[in-house]
């Protein structure tokens, strides 16, 4: 650091060619993100919510009341109301939560959890840092978690099994209701990461869109991750993770000595209040009919993307059920065609299981974006 600062306009002109150097959401060209743009009106409420802090809450009870809205409005909209949590950082620290509410319950000696293959890296962390033994079940030809595979891992030292509503590569939502009925036969946690699929799921399925059950409605299901920074149009930081009653936020509770509230269940202790005061904003002024028509946006720019890759030549991994697209060129290797589409200026990403590119078909990426890229990617057949 300096000794004598710069002048305001000297420090925003230096932030200004920083700043050029991004990706922008409006160039349509970050086709691997599972951001997106916020809505203007999020991002206004943001900043005028920037210094309020929900790690002490009796100095900002409006802030508070707020969050409890936002908790209620997404515990309706996963079949439950009364649902306990929080509004957080993100779906990692969603599911560092779930998983550490699951072990806490449980008690057992040495923590197991048993994942999809196709769960995200976040219960990695979720498992290094809490000690907890991961257990990967296989996925079915669908990509789907295999049920059986999950049975077979069970054991006394189970403390939560998760299912995906909507994976990170593929958007594929795994058999929610089964694994439902496994845990309450077995009295485990069930644990549902609709980090991705939270904010669409239900819309499509208000539409009549042929998606299975995946919230609160199946009795089995303890807790579960929904990030309004993905497919809510919030800014970020904004994750929230909802459970089906207070005792898991008890089962975590810290004593707090020094603040205005005595009990802390968050990870985090200092966190912004601007996330649940955008997050309130948006889901108010959006309603339901505002994510249903994203949602059939997002899905009709999908169905374009897929059926245009199919014409060229390409080979789409599996019919999307939500907005991810993952294809293959009949003959060069993923990582080679992702960086082909790099030096034409396109944000790819390479998904692990299948070996694909994987397109996130968010709001920001619009029908001309698509026609473009199909024209670029007609090039390299
Ligand atoms: C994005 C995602 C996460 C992680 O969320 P962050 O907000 O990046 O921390 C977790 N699970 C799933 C299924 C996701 O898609």
């Amino acid at each position: 650091m300096d000794e004598k600062g710069l002048p305001e306009e000297r420090v925003l002109e230096i932030l200004e060619e920083f700043r050029s150097r991004d990706m922008t959401y409006t160039s349509g060209r970050i086709l691997g993100s599972m951001c997106t743009s916020s809505h203007p009106l999020a991002r206004r409420v943001y900043c005028d919510f920037l210094e309020s802090n929900l790690g002490d809450p009796g100095l900002f009870r409006g802030t508070r009341e707020l969050e409890s809205c936002v908790i209620g409005m997404l515990g309706e909209l996963l079949s439950e109301p009364a649902a306990a949590g929080h509004i957080i950082t993100g779906g990692t620290e969603a599911n560092l939560m779930a998983m550490r509410a699951a072990r806490n319950m449980a008690g057992a000696d040495k923590p197991e959890v048993i994942v999809p293959k196709s769960a995200h890296f976040s219960f990695r962390k979720a498992s290094d840092i809490m000690g907890l033994e991961l257990r990967e079940a296989e996925l079915d030809r669908d990509y789907r978690v295999d049920v059986g595979s999950v049975r077979e891992m069970i054991s006394d030292n189970t403390v939560a099994i998760v299912g995906v509503a909507g994976t990170t590569e593929l958007g594929r939502i795994d058999p929610i209701a089964e694994l439902s009925d496994i845990c309450i036969e077995e009295g485990v946690h069930l644990h549902v990461d609709a980090a991705f699929g939270g904010f669409i799921i239900p819309f499509l399925r208000d539409a009549g869109f042929k998606l299975p059950e995946f919230d609160f409605k199946l009795p089995g299901v303890s807790s579960i991750t929904i990030d309004p920074h993905k497919m809510g149009l919030a800014p970020i930081p904004s994750g929230c993770i909802l459970f089906r009653d207070e005792t898991y936020l008890d089962a975590m509770s810290i004593e707090t000595p020094y603040l205005t509230e005595k009990q802390q269940s968050t990870i985090v202790g200092t966190r912004t209040g601007a996330s649940a005061a955008a997050t309130w904003a948006v889901l108010r002024h959006m309603g339901r009919s505002g994510y249903r028509e994203l949602a059939l946006r997002v899905m009709a720019v999908t169905s374009r993307l897929n059926e245009g890759l199919k014409d060229l030549g390409y080979e789409p991994v599996i019919e999307p059920e939500l907005n991810i697209v993952a294809f293959n060129h009949p003959s060069m290797s993923p990582e080679k065609l992702a960086s082909r589409l790099e030096e034409m200026g396109w944000a790819v990403s390479v998904s692990a299981c299948p070996p694909a590119i994987r397109v996130v078909v968010m709001p920001h990426i619009k029908v001309e974006h698509i026609e473009l890229f199909l024209d670029d990617l007609k090039t390299l057949i």
